[in-house]
């Protein structure tokens, strides 16, 4: 059984949860492995040697590793990124389970050939009052919340089935996502039995649902995002980003209704639903581009394009070390190369840990541009400037009456 092979993979929880259709849909569709997932692979690997033997990530600095067809070589930038993790899971006493198999048929059944179904947990603690239970997320462009996080609620429902409750009565759970990379995801979350196993109940419905052949499809942000089905073609998804464009925003209008002066243009809350689809939306018109430009070059209808030679490339040579020569006996060295100092980031990739300590202090940085996220982030909400200003007049009031 590995998380791969099973249809109502933890991972997936997202998607086949809320879209009952999902498993029809993407049945036999290719999953293709990005570089992204193979870094991924990689730093899990790291990850688990260290949690097994007792030893730091830095052991792998600089070693060659290979995953899915992509190579990489162990960075400074990883070893800082994974360090804290493994500190932070090193802290609780118990039993330690590391890359343990979770076998979650009890909640999400067996597969359509009958075979048992699971996934693979990254790290589970058993304590005698504290289960803990840890995922490793190394990718850096989608921010992951612990919180009520189905793919984790999963695997601890599985975990504590298998494995805890069999050493321990500690019915209080610790979920932890680590994403050290991605500036707004990661955390932790606390939860007890009692919420899991409710949970476990709509895991098993939702389960049962996909199982109906005419199973409906719903899309939703998190469910499409990663479901192959939304590159083949899928009605539903394309509906839903259709409604974004139409702004078919009947519910969110509901509440206006008794705002008769607010302009109807554009509402706060139909922006902020445009705003917050926003990368999902852009991802869905990347794909329509890339089908119409296929259509367009296998002669298939696109009404009002056409593909056409785009601008020519960069000028390269063809062999840098034949031009090498040419230029040298035309030009001195100094014209023929150009020179310039790496970036910070790049001498954090290869510089020892303790180099790069003392190269911090040569660093400057400006601060952040405020950037919208939702409101569910765990980042402290920046006060607006007013906000300020009303306090400012709080403390004049206050000052007024203490004079
Ligand atoms: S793209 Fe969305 S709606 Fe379509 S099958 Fe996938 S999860 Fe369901």
């Amino acid at each position: 059984m590995s998380e791969g092979h099973s249809e109502h993979a933890p991972s997936g929880a997202d998607s086949w949860m809320v879209c009952h259709g999902y498993i029809n849909a993407t049945r036999g569709l290719p999953d293709k492995t990005t570089i992204y997932a193979a870094e991924g692979t990689c730093a899990h690997t790291i990850h688990e040697t260290c949690l097994l033997l007792g030893c730091d990530p830095d052991i792998f600095l600089g070693r060659k590793m290979s995953a899915d067809g992509f190579d990489f070589e162990v960075k400074p930038e990883w070893i800082r990124a994974l360090q804290p993790g493994i500190d932070r899971v090193r802290e609780f006493a118990g039993k330690m389970f590391v890359e343990y198999r979770v076998d979650t048929t009890r909640w999400v059944g067996l597969d359509r050939k009958g075979r048992r179904q699971g996934g693979t947990l990254d790290t589970g603690i058993v304590g005698k009052k504290l289960i803990v239970i840890k995922d490793l997320k190394f990718g850096a462009g989608v921010p992951v919340s612990p919180k009520r996080n189905r793919q984790m609620m999963i695997y601890a429902l599985g975990f504590w089935d298998n494995v805890a409750r069999h050493l321990t009565d500690a019915t209080n759970f610790l979920l932890i996502v680590d994403q050290p990379r991605c500036a707004g995801g990661g955390g932790e979350w606390e939860c007890t039995l009692e919420e899991l196993l409710e949970f476990g109940e709509e895991v098993k419905a939702a389960a049962e649902a996909t199982r109906d052949p005419n199973a409906p499809r719903t899309a939703s942000e998190k469910g499409c995002y990663f479901c192959p089905a939304a590159k083949t073609g899928c009605d539903e998804y394309d509906r839903f980003q259709l409604d974004i464009i139409s702004q078919q925003f009947d519910d969110l209008d509901a509440e206006l209704d008794d705002k008769p002066d607010l302009p109807r243009r554009l509402t706060p809350e139909r922006r902020s639903y445009v705003v917050r689809h926003a990368s999902m939306f852009t991802k869905w018109l990347q794909q329509l581009h890339t089908d119409c430009l296929a259509d367009a070059l296998a002669g298939d209808p696109t009404p009002g394009l056409k593909a056409v030679t785009g601008r020519k490339g960069d000028r390269r040579w063809i062999d840098p070390t034949v031009a090498e020569g040419f230029l040298l006996k035309r030009l001195s060295r100094e014209k023929a190369f150009t020179s310039k100092l790496i970036s910070a980031p790049q001498a954090e990739n290869l510089l020892s840990t303790k180099d790069w300590g003392a190269a911090k202090k040569l660093i400057t940085q400006d601060d952040g541009k405020p950037m919208l996220v939702p409101d569910t982030d765990e980042r402290e909400a920046i006060t607006p400037t007013a906000d300020l200003f009303d306090d400012l007049d709080d403390v004049g009031e206050t000052s007024d009456l203490l004079g």
